[in-house]
Order: C-alpha cells, then structure tokens, then sequence
C-alpha cells in the first residue's frame, strides 16, 4: 500500500498544503468516519487546530511532524478525556500524558482524537464498549475487529494517518486484518506502557496502525525505546527500521506452523500458502515448523489474562476515577454500588474468572498450571527460530463476521487462537493484508523472535509490494 507518510510529508514539505488545513481536512474526515462506523470516543477539534497552527510556525523535526494521528482511548492524555472506553472513567481528564502520547507530540505529529475500543481492552469485536460498537468501514453490518477497532476503522477510512492501538492478545493484529491495514505488536517492553491502562501487565504492548508497512516502521521509531517510567522497558535498536524496508528475503526461511494450518479452511489455507510462494519466488524457503504447544495457548491465556485483569481492575473503586454513584452506608456498598453501574459484562466476567483462578484452592490448579504451560509456549517458539528466520500464518480463523454474530464469549474467545501464542512468548507479530473474499480483507500474520522486528518489516514490505493490495 502507498505511505501515507510520504505523500503528505511531500504537500506539507513543498508548501502545497498547511499543516492546519491538512489537520482541518482530517478533522471532517473524522467526522464523517464517526457518522459510519462510530470509531472516535472524542474528535479533539479545538485542541488539534491549535497544535496544528502552532506546528506551521516551525521547522519540521520528523517526519511525522504535522500528520494528524489518533490514539486508543486507554492511552493517557494530559487535558483531553480518556475513558477507556468505560463508563467507569467518564468525565476522566488526565494530568498527563502517556510515554507514547508524549514522544508523539514532541515529533510534531497532531493528535486529532481518541479512538474507541472494547472497555479496559478486553475483546476481540469492539462490541464491548460504552460508547456504542464500532462497525467495520469496509462494511457497515461487520465487526472491525478488537480491541483496538476504533483505530483501525479509523486508520482504514482515513480518518487518521495512523493510530497507536494496544495488542494484549491481539489487539491490534486482528482489528487490523478485519480492516485491512497494518498492525505491529512489538516485543514486550519495546514500547513504553506508562499511561496506558493495564490490563494484563505481563502481555499488554503498545504498538502502531497504519496503511503501509513504512508507515509503521516511521512511527515505531518514534515510540520504541526504553523509559525510566516503565521498569519493564527496553532499551531497543540502535538503527531504524525504516532501513530493514525493501531489503532482500533472498536467504531466508519462513516457517509455516502445521498447527495453524491444521485449523484454517481451504480457503483461508490457500489465501496464506498462495502469498508465501511469491515469497518463495524472491529466493525464500518456506518450511513447515510445528508449535506443539498451540492447543494450550487459549486456555493458556485466558487463565493468566483475567487473573492479571482482575487485579489492576481493582484501582477503579469509584473513589479515585470517574463518578461516584452513590451515597454510601459503608465501602463495600459504594464498591458495589460504582463496580456494578460502572463496569460492562466482560470486564465483570474477567474479574470473577481472574479472582476464582488466584484464590485459595484454585490457585495451583489453574494459576500456577498456566504460568508453566506459559513457558513451554516459549519454548515452542525458540525451538522453531532453531530452524527459521519469520514464522508465516493467519492472523484470524475468517474474515470480519457480523455485528453480534458471536453471543456466546467463548466463541468470541476462540477467534484469538492465531494471535494469543506469540502474546504469551512476548514475541513480536504484524498483520498484513493480503486478500479479500467478500469485500472484506484478509491478513497475514508474521511473527519474528524477542526483538526481530526489523525481521518483520523485511517481509512485510516485500509481501506488500508483491501483492499491492488495495480494497
Ligand atoms: N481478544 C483478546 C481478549 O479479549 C485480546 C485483547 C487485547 O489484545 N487487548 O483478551
């Protein structure tokens, strides 16, 4: 896909549009993607204009300086309201402003909103927000994918030049293949996590959405790197990736799971083997590597995600954030009271679900079970980085399904089962387009080891250019 990037840094650069002009144009795109697909919990208009008028009056420092951009409602932003798509932080204001939001505004770029998502993160449809579900640009009766939905609904009606999205358990690769844009996870502790709300702190990563693969080599330079606010950060490359683009796969072998291949239809089987063998017409060798461990991933990860939810779930009290409902006899009644109006259904069932697997009894069935089956998907990954460079593979079992075509959260659960190993490795993973069925797009997902990303913006972009996708 063409950068966005480039073709506006060159209007700015040459003085054939203003940055406020551009910003004012983005806001009316903003605007009318809200009308279709409801992807913003706030279009920051007022405060965009002014950054934007301000940003003309200076030289450009980066290349993202005066791009208007958005940002996933769970990343803190000093004076604009961040609600986490909850109702529980309605009205919430933060004084400060997330480690990515802040390296962002220092490269010039103009936050224009905030996009909605699932509340708190949790789900994989943005059916789970209090401000409305966020309906699929490319067709309005379709799912975008969550959590991170608003921001890649927004990214792919072009509404934003890019978004930052949170990818826990897939949260930004499967929302970006149900849009057809590009979703980088990055290795854990890449990109800072401070101010962004924690859901699982041991899987959450934070991490760009964009329509080409550049595009979001430009904006993980911008955010990558260590923070002394985020103790689990790390320190990152040296270079940028913007040079691991283009280069040659010549050389290099990519693995293709048997167990995802085991769980794809024909259809979906094709799509991905059908888009390696261009690869493999580059000089690359594809191989079939097994990940044992792929049918404990789930279950894997939905005893040890709820279990970390459960517990940063319990700073919204009522007291601290958002309003407070009730005029209490006692704190258990004003917890009840504010968990109970200020919490939706998921939040609450991961709650009861992480507490049962760390209380008394439980705690060695489930819990500790998991933490060891954790390691051995680890161990599934390094063994198979033994023998290949990328691993290849779908990122969602089918295309974009219907707007509450999922009732059971289990089924919604199972949807995840491509994207949930590499979370539980803290390895990295980009969604890339490369087909459609139906008007809806297809993504393929590539995983590289613990700081492999220049790996995956190698292929990416050698894919990208291959196959040229466009809607
Ligand atoms: N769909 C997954 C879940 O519901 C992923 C969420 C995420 O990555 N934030 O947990």
């Amino acid at each position: 896909m063409i950068s966005k990037i480039k073709v506006l840094r060159e209007l700015l650069d040459n003085k054939k549009v203003s940055i406020l002009e551009l910003t004012q144009e983005y806001i009316e795109k903003a605007k009318a993607t809200q009308k279709k697909t409801n992807a913003f919990t706030y279009i920051a208009e007022h405060e965009a204009l002014e950054a934007a008028a301000s940003a003309d009056t200076q030289e450009a420092s980066s290349p993202l300086h005066g791009l208007p951009y958005s940002l996933k409602d769970i990343i803190s932003t000093k004076g604009i309201p961040t609600t986490a798509s909850s109702k529980m932080l309605e009205g919430y204001v933060p004084t400060f402003d997330a480690t990515v939001a802040e390296r962002l505004k220092a490269s010039g770029a103009i936050l224009i909103g905030k996009n909605n998502c699932d509340e708190f993160a949790m789900g994989g449809s943005n059916e789970n927000s209090a401000y409305g579900v966020v309906k699929n640009p490319h067709n309005t009766s379709k799912v975008p994918g969550g959590s991170s939905g608003g921001s890649a609904a927004a990214v792919a009606d072009g509404a934003s030049v890019f978004s930052i999205g949170t990818d826990t358990g897939g949260s930004i690769r499967q929302p970006a293949a149900f849009c057809g844009v590009v979703g980088t996870k990055v290795t854990y502790g890449l990109v800072p996590r401070h101010g962004v709300m924690a859901m699982a702190s041991s899987f959450d990563t934070v991490g760009p959405i964009t329509s080409s693969v550049y595009d979001s080599a430009v904006v993980l330079d911008h955010i990558a790197g260590q923070s002394s606010h985020d103790m689990t950060s790390i320190k990152g490359p040296l270079g940028s990736y913007v040079d691991a683009i283009g280069k040659s796969v010549d050389g290099m072998t990519i693995g293709v799971p048997k167990e995802y291949l085991e769980l794809l239809d024909e259809s979906m089987k094709t799509t991905i083997m059908s888009s390696l063998d261009l690869l493999k017409a580059k000089g690359a060798t594809i191989k079939v590597v097994s990940l044992p461990q792929t049918k404990h991933a789930l279950s894997t990860y939905y005893i040890l995600v709820p279990a970390e939810a459960s517990s940063n779930m319990s700073r919204y009290d009522g007291l601290r954030y958002g309003p407070t409902v009730t005029e209490p006899k006692n704190l258990e009644e004003l917890y009840l009271a504010n968990r109970t109006n200020g919490l939706g259904d998921e939040v609450k069932r991961r709650i009861l679900l992480g507490s049962f697997v760390l209380s008394h009894g439980y705690y060695d069935a489930y819990y500790l079970q998991a933490q060891k089956v954790r390691t051995l998907i680890i161990q599934d990954f390094a063994n198979a980085f033994k023998d290949v460079d990328v691993i290849a593979g779908p990122v969602t079992p089918s295309v974009a399904f219907d707007i509450g075509g999922k009732k059971d959260p289990m089924d919604l659960y199972k949807e995840d089962v491509f994207t949930i190993p590499a979370s539980c490795a803290g390895i990295p993973g980009m969604s890339i387009p490369v087909s459609s069925k139906g008007g809806l797009p297809i993504g393929l997902q590539l995983l590289a080891p613990q700081q492999g990303e220049g790996r995956l913006f190698t292929v990416a972009s050698m894919l990208e250019e291959l196959i040229g996708f466009s809607l």
